[in-house]
């Protein structure tokens, strides 16, 4: 049987790449981009879209009846950083919209869901360094308070009902398609704009902050690999720990450097980013996803360096 799928949320910075990725492997027509947002160019005009509220069941519900999908890819939520400007908000759309697939699949008997969660359901008192599968997670920002939540809910209607849902906890992903979404991470986006532009970037987070970060492309190949690897490998239905590369922005600067030996990093001071990132693991330990489904990703910081400024470059 020929795969149908959705991708809601599908305008923002991974669904931009991940509906394209899908189109390459399931077909144009058999991948339904779906968000409340207008869509942009590539993926408006290489396959159907629909506009689609998470928090709609109504038009949610009629989404699923059209097109009775075998596989769903849920991507809208608010992020961290927005999260934090309007907690009640982020709460709704990230546990509601969430619990609206969770049962529609049920209904729909959709074959496997995918749900992504974050690094930012570690806090303060977990462990910073190779942070581990499992440990004392005491998220203080409302974004990581759902995604933990969404995890233990991904897990129950395992257990409970048999739904196949996978999940990885995504580090701050860097891409140069689409713009980030209001995340923690999004200085290491930023900067590579304008180091081309002007030759220097006011980074928003400090110069020793190190955060678990990872190339878009390995993000989308390790999400597709984990949607394809058999029910009997994955051993866990909360979210997978997925670690890419590790780096702070004098880090980054440096290697940026090597392009554009006159780059100058200045740091903003008190920006409230800074509080959510001190909270976040350093470098995180996936050996889960390597042993379990084969994860290995492909670009350090010196690739993804080059590949941001080189892509950035031609796009101009
Ligand atoms: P994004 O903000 O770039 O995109 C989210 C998309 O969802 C947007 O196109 C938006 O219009 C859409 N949307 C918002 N509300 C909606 C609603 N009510 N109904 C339908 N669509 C709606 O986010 P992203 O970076 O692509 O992240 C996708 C997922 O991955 C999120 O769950 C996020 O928490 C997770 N994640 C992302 C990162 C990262 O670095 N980008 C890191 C960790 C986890």
């Amino acid at each position: 049987m020929s795969e149908k799928i959705l991708v809601l949320g599908s305008n923002g910075q991974i669904g931009v790449e991940l509906v394209s990725a899908l189109r390459n492997t399931y077909g144009e027509n058999n991948v339904i981009a779906c968000d409340i947002r207008r869509p942009d160019y590539d993926v408006k005009n290489s396959g159907p879209f629909e506009f689609v509220n998470v928090l709609d069941k109504v038009t949610l519900n009629s989404v699923f009846l059209k097109y009775k999908p075998s596989q769903v890819y849920l991507l809208a939520a608010l992020l961290s950083a927005t999260g934090e400007q309007n907690p009640k908000l982020a709460w709704d759309l990230n546990m509601n919209g969430l619990l609206n697939i969770l049962d529609l699949a049920l209904i729909y008997k959709t074959a496997k869901v995918y749900w992504p969660s974050s690094i930012a359901v570690f806090g303060p008192s977990s462990t910073k360094v190779d942070t581990p599968q499992s440990c004392v997670m005491d998220p203080n920002t409302v974004y990581g308070i759902s995604k933990l939540a969404g995890e233990r809910w991904c897990e129950y209607y395992y257990q409970k009902f048999g739904l196949d849902v996978r999940s990885i906890r995504y580090p701050g992903l860097i891409s140069y398609k689409a713009a980030p979404g209001g995340g923690t991470t999004d200085y290491a986006i930023h900067i590579f704009h304008e180091a081309l532009r002007k030759g220097s970037y006011a980074s928003f987070l400090s110069a020793e902050t190190e955060l678990p970060m990872m190339y878009m492309d390995d993000a989308i190949r390790g999400t597709i690999a984990l949607m394809d690897s058999s029910a009997s490998q994955i051993t866990i239905r909360s979210s997978y720990n997925f670690a890419g590369v590790s780096f702070t922005p004098e880090d980054l600067a440096a290697e940026i450097r090597k392009y554009i030996p006159e780059f100058k990093l200045t740091y903003l001071e008190n920006d409230p980013r800074q509080q959510i990132a001190d909270s976040w693991p350093r470098s995180i330990n996936d050996s889960f996803a390597k042993t379990d489904w084969g994860w290995k990703p492909e670009f350090d910081l010196a690739k993804l360096t080059n590949e941001m400024l080189q892509n950035l470059k031609n796009n101009k």
